[in-house]
């Protein structure tokens, strides 16, 4: 047995001694039969919620009225969840009632693929009543039951389905690609935030550029609440692969860099699924940046000053890019190669990071501090940044008062 899910085996032995039945499903068990690492391990009880608490005293109530408890056992989390029926699924979303039931095929019966809907016993013994060994051995992904209902039922299904296809190198049943082609509309009912979470690993997972090109070539891409208004499609050139990337952000702005869409339209787009205000920034500054780097002169200060503009972690970021896909970049691959040095060799990105404060230097200048100071350090930072001065304190106060006394003498009477 793999080794993550012989590791939960107390969790299944605890709930089997006092009675109930216990079974790995989902996620894991498709992926301890394919020789994929597990993520987390999942189990289905016949136990209520009350029982399964009483069983593991470390526990935390997680999903309490779907029936899940997340117990802790030996340091690590298991998400524990009574077998259960969905009904009543309302406005193509999730099901608006649960009811527990006392047998693993009906629990297995709401999962959305056959794939998903396997469940072992801690002999290691497989509960398949949908075919879903089969279809992973073919690899395909096909709904459990009728598609279309499935999808309506719930229409992330949809996305979730391009997602396994991508991931596991899977094709998707021919029928339930077709429901999926008639029903991609029925996406804009469902809440961005798990769109995102979806796109996400999507984008971080092991074939980012099949499922992109799956999630256009479907049309759920233009189906999401938040619509993609502008013309253009997320797409990267033939020949350019996002997994060439380390899963990371990076994909994002590769794609972006890559596609036709205008960056605001993108920025929109992805602000709507919820990523929050740092990541967003995190992933078009570089790309801000990339269109200030076309046409850009190829001189130190130059690269300087746009590297300061926009932080260390941008300018990496958008060179690692660069790096990885010549073909997007504004300049020559020797370019990005000197330009990647510049910025090692940068000191500073701040004026805090700079070994002279504004305080020292009014004292050593004699002068009270006021805008001189910013506007001083200011210099100080560009030039040091430019590789032109080091970042020591005799070297940047001796520069300083220098600047100063420029100053001074000129229209500033401060
Ligand atoms: P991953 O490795 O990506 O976590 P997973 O199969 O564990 O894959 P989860 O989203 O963690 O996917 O869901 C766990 C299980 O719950 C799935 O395997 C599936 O059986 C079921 N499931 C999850 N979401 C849905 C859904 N929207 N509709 C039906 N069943 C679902
Ligand atoms: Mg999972």
């Amino acid at each position: 047995m793999e080794a993550k899910l012989k590791e939960a085996l107390p969790v299944l032995r605890r709930l089997a001694e006092a009675g109930y039945q216990a079974w790995f499903v989902g996620g894991c068990v498709r992926d301890a039969l394919l020789g994929r690492p597990v993520g987390d391990v999942d189990i289905a009880t016949s136990a209520r919620p009350e029982a399964v608490m009483a069983l593991f005293p470390k526990h935390a109530p997680t999903g309490i009225r779907h029936g899940t408890v997340t117990v802790f056992l030996d340091g690590r989390a298991y998400e524990v969840t009574t077998f259960r029926t969905e009904s009543a699924y309302e406005d193509f979303r999730r099901p608006a009632e649960v009811a527990f039931v006392d047998d693993i095929r009906d629990d297995l019966g709401r999962r959305d693929f056959t794939v998903n809907a396997m469940a072992m016993d801690a002999e290691g013994r497989l509960m398949d009543p949908f075919g879903g060994r089969a279809d992973l051995e073919r690899g395909v992904i096909r709904c459990v039951g009728d598609p279309d209902e499935r999808f309506r039922e719930d229409a992330l299904r949809m996305v979730r389905a391009v997602r396994f296809a991508a991931e596991l190198g899977f094709r998707l049943a021919p029928s339930t690609w077709r429901a999926l082609r008639r029903n991609a509309g029925l996406l804009r009912h469902i809440a961005t935030e798990r769109i995102g979470a979806e796109l996400d690993k999507m984008v971080l997972g092991s074939d980012p550029d099949r499922a992109v090109r799956l999630f256009v070539r479907s049309g759920l891409w233009r189906e999401t609440k938040a619509p993609l208004e502008a013309p253009g499609e997320p797409a990267c050139a033939d020949g350019m692969r996002l997994g060439a990337l380390e899963a990371g952000d990076r994909r994002w702005i590769a794609l972006w860099a890559a596609s036709n869409v205008p960056r605001d339209s993108a920025k929109r787009w992805m602000s709507g699924f919820a990523y929050g205000k740092r990541r967003l920034d995190g992933i078009f500054g570089p790309l801000d940046l990339h269109a200030e780097a076309s046409g850009m002169p190829d001189s130190r200060e130059a690269w300087a000053e746009l590297a300061l503009r926009h932080g260390r972690k941008a300018s990496e970021d958008w060179l690692a890019v660069m790096r990885a896909f010549p073909a997007l970049s504004p300049v020559p691959p020797d370019t990005i190669g000197r330009w990647a040095d510049w910025l090692e060799a940068m000191p500073a990105f701040t004026a805090a990071e700079l070994e002279l404060d504004g305080r020292t230097l009014a004292a050593a200048a004699g002068r009270r501090p006021g805008p001189w100071i910013r506007r001083t350090m200011d210099r100080l930072l560009r030039e040091t940044a430019a590789g032109r001065l080091p970042n020591e304190r005799r070297a940047l106060l001796e520069r300083a008062l220098e600047l100063a006394e420029d100053e001074r003498d000129g229209k500033d009477g401060t």
